[in-house]
């Protein structure tokens, strides 16, 4: 049987420190955690291969950090759960990609509550995260914050499997906003004006205020929840309420726009698509 001290490269952490342990798990930035072994064939699934028949101490090398693994393991015993509130963002991350890897399933949804709250932060980690391991409603969620960006660098930290539906998914949103933004005026409302006078100028001022809170907004405005929003902006702020034919007509407008983008909106429907 070797020593603990010879197995003990690296530093420890004191929460994983039992002396009569049978595994120890080492970091990738070397620190030792003496763990039980019936705790990670319980909790998880691939740390360890099957029980050696020497009565021998297990040296596992991993490739997560001590911070990610420090987290993980406390979903792996009777305690408390850790709180992560302060964690840092990449080891979150860490984490949330451990706990898949190892099928630490205690650990798994809080990390996905946690990768959800990042979504607007981080939303290319975020995604990356959630087609890896198909969570569909966080992948919508925080694929709308990647519009807009810088395409080469993007596809660069996307996994192999959501670049092509990224990149349709991208090209469906760009496509839309070309056709929401197409002026199809003036309309010639004459409500208020002799029927060959000049026509009622509400209707201009309100679409100038949508296109110019479509194009300042970018493409986040343009998602299915968010257009009543910038339609009700600018009726209000025009006063086209006074005219009942252009108010007639921002409904039609905002109908159309919301039939426009709802196909575009969700990007696991391009995934599972390209997979299929
Ligand atoms: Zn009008």
């Amino acid at each position: 049987m070797r020593l603990w001290k010879e197995l003990e490269a690296g530093g420890k952490i004191a929460l994983f420190d039992a002396s009569d342990a049978d595994v120890i798990l080492r970091s990738s930035d070397d620190v030792s955690f003496k763990v039980y072994r019936k705790d990670l064939e319980a909790y998880s699934d691939g740390f360890v291969g099957p029980p050696s028949s020497i009565d021998e101490v297990e040296v596992v090398q991993l490739t997560e950090t001590s911070r990610v693994l420090e987290l993980l393991l406390q979903f792996m015993r009777r305690q408390r759960q850790p709180s992560f509130k302060d964690v840092d963002f990449n080891v979150l991350d860490g984490l949330a990609e451990a706990a898949e890897k190892y099928e630490v399933f205690s650990a798994t949804e809080p990390c996905k509550i946690w990768m959800s709250a990042a979504a607007s932060s981080h939303p290319v980690e975020v995604l990356s995260y959630a087609m890896k391991h198909d969570y569909t409603e966080l992948a919508n969620q925080c694929a709308v914050h990647t519009i807009g960006l810088d395409v080469d660098s993007t596809l660069k930290r996307l996994p192999p499997n959501a670049q092509l539906p990224w990149l349709r998914y991208c090209y469906k949103w760009h496509n839309v906003v070309p056709d929401l933004l197409r002026y199809k005026n003036p309309i010639q409302c004459r409500r208020k004006s002799p029927p060959d006078g000049p026509p009622c100028a509400l209707w201009s001022e309100f679409y100038a205020r949508v296109a110019e809170k479509f194009a300042r907004g970018g493409l986040k405005v343009l998602q299915p929840g968010e257009i009543g929003s910038v339609f009700r902006i600018a009726e209000e702020t025009t006063g086209i309420e006074d005219c009942p034919k252009c108010v007639l007509r921002t409904r039609f407008k905002m109908a159309g726009s919301r039939r426009a983008v709802g196909p575009a909106a969700k990007i696991h429907q391009i995934h599972h698509f390209v997979v299929a």
